[in-house]
């Protein structure tokens, strides 16, 4: 597990300008309706599928029909949460700060089943997360379900190692992040929020954007000012500066909020399982961490924050 050990990573994951967001009058839905993956958008994950298929089992069973372990937890992945995973399209990314990226189809099989597995454990425990910490309590207008998976393979780089978009996540089976199974729970946990950050009218763009242009007028790129307004220790090795604060990265403030996420995921995880942390609570730093931390709990998470008052 990262918490707590300053990473250093080469690249989180990257969050496409989301200049095709819903209108900016759009108000937040308090709550989704049941949703799930399309025949036609499993279709589009399986290219390789030749088989006239008349569901998304049928779909799967084929695709993994190369590697029966595979598609046991590919199977099951879906069958427990709705979530598909196959593979992207073959393409040539601008990665901002990375460069261009290319990126190949490649399903998760054979020796890159490891992240089939880290995924379908990393979804399942994201599930008796929110299960836990929802216990007894409304839902919170939040997905974490129903997700299509990409998998692919970035050539002659390690970069981004996922990117999102809506309900859909990317997944590089050589990024760097992706090499453990802490790093992969992380690394989705993140994605997710930016497909529901989307989903809301680029709700960070529009409610955390000046404080965080503030601090990045202030601090720049320097870790040592920006120290206390990280959420999270994610750092790009290539330009020695924290995740949430790399520039040239799209809009930062979308890196930021998703670390927030993964920032709220530790805190209320400790909080349930050990009842303390072992850090000071993201929100008891800067009047900026407190703002940005109260505004996007009562936004994604109801307000639900188990972390002790300051
Ligand atoms: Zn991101």
């Amino acid at each position: 597990m990262r918490s707590l050990l300053l990473v250093a990573v080469l690249a989180a994951c990257f969050a496409p300008d989301s200049s095709a967001a819903p209108d900016a009058k759009a108000t937040p839905t308090p709550a989704k309706p049941k949703v799930s993956i399309t025949f036609a958008e499993a279709q589009a994950l399986f290219p390789m599928v030749k088989k006239a298929c008349a569901d998304i089992e049928c779909l799967i069973t084929e695709a993994y029909r190369a590697d029966p372990k595979a598609q046991t937890l590919a199977l099951a992945l879906y069958r427990d949460s709705g979530n598909v995973a196959g593979v992207g399209p073959e393409e040539l990314m601008d990665g901002g700060y990375r460069g261009k990226i290319q990126l190949v189809p490649e399903l998760p099989i054979h020796n890159y089943r490891t992240h089939l597995q880290w995924v379908s454990d990393a979804m399942r425990a994201t599930d008796a997360f929110f299960a836990r910490l929802f216990d007894k309590h409304p839902a919170p207008a939040y997905r974490w379900r129903d997700v299509q998976f990409r998998f692919v393979r970035s050539v002659g780089k390690r970069t981004p190692s996922a990117y999102a978009l809506k309900w859909m996540v990317a997944y590089n089976v050589e990024g760097t992040l992706l090499t453990s199974a802490a790093g992969v729970f992380e690394t989705i946990f993140h994605e997710l929020f930016h497909t529901n950050d989307h989903e809301r009218g680029d709700w960070s763009a529009k409610h955390l954007q000046k404080d965080y242009d503030a601090i990045v007028a202030k601090c720049g790129t320097k870790m040592t000012c920006l120290r206390p307004f990280a959420p999270n220790t994610t750092i790009v090795l290539a330009t020695g500066t924290y995740y949430a604060f790399q520039q040239n990265n799209g809009n930062g403030v979308h890196e930021y909020a998703a670390e927030l996420a993964v920032r709220y995921w530790r805190e209320q995880n400790e909080m349930l399982t050990k009842g303390k942390l072992s850090a000071p609570a993201f929100k008891c730093g800067p009047p900026e961490n407190a703002r940005s931390w109260k505004a996007f709990v009562d936004e994604f998470f109801a307000g639900r924050d188990l972390t002790p008052a300051c």
